[in-house]
């Protein structure tokens, strides 16, 4: 791809603007040398300003989602998008998020701009670990391990129950659950069929990846090696 596209296509600005880069000698080699918008060069060649370029696409990022931001291009408020440069959101293809955390959750939330990679992830087949602590209004019964755990639980206007998933009890009002599929406001409706209301909700892995220290509201791009951890 020549490097006028490549780069446009990363959010650094229209096709006008990035040609006023090349004009103004900001788009070079690692060495300084110029470069000019019909090169085709590796994108990891490429600096602007002396810097590196944002990642190539076929990114797959880990963010820890903050409560209060929620996962849309468009909705009102704060959005998972604010917390990345603003030029990624003028890129193509499309940065999104690999399904969905609610406004009020916290914790794991994956992005990316590779569309066969996101089905793969959120495909029903891969039956990915999606690991949730909850913070709960009520103590527990004693009885919500069997019951989700039956594979017969039934939510609300669903058609099919849901697949079994396991309940550890960390303390009178709080659990992690381990759910191996994603409908729509998961957690909150399994512990509302059982007479409990989850009062906070955060996801702490999704297949073998975890936050790992990452603060709040960070992100880190993941490679080869996540990549693994993560079927
Ligand atoms: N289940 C929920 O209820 N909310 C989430 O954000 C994720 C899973």
């Amino acid at each position: 791809m020549k490097l006028l596209r490549l780069i446009a296509n990363l959010g650094y600005g229209s096709r006008r603007e990035v040609t006023g880069l090349f004009r103004e000698g900001r788009i070079t080699t690692p060495d300084g040398e110029p470069l000019y918008a019909d090169d085709v060069i590796e994108h990891d060649q490429v600096r602007l300003d002396g810097e590196p370029l944002d990642p190539a696409p076929g990114m797959l990022i880990l963010l820890n989602k903050p409560v209060g931001y929620t996962c849309s291009h468009k909705d009102t408020g704060r959005l998972v998008y604010d917390l990345f440069p603003p030029r990624f959101r003028q890129r193509s293809p499309q940065l999104s998020t690999v399904g969905r955390l609610d406004r009020d959750t916290s914790g794991l939330l994956l992005l990316t701009d590779d569309g066969a990679l996101l089905h793969r992830i959120v495909s029903p087949k891969s039956r990915l670990d999606k690991v949730y602590r909850a913070e709960l209004a009520e103590d527990l019964r004693g009885d919500e391990a069997e019951l989700f755990a039956s594979g017969s639980l039934m939510l609300e206007s669903e058609t099919t129950p849901l697949l079994p998933a396991e309940l550890e009890v960390l303390a009178p009002r709080r659990a992690r659950l381990t759910l191996h599929e994603g409908r729509y406001h998961q957690v909150r409706r399994m512990f509302a069929a059982s007479g409990n209301h989850v009062l906070s909700l955060h996801r702490e892995r999704i297949g073998g990846l975890e936050l790992a220290g990452l603060p709040e509201g960070q992100w880190r791009l993941l490679g080869p090696e996540d990549r693994v951890r993560l079927f």
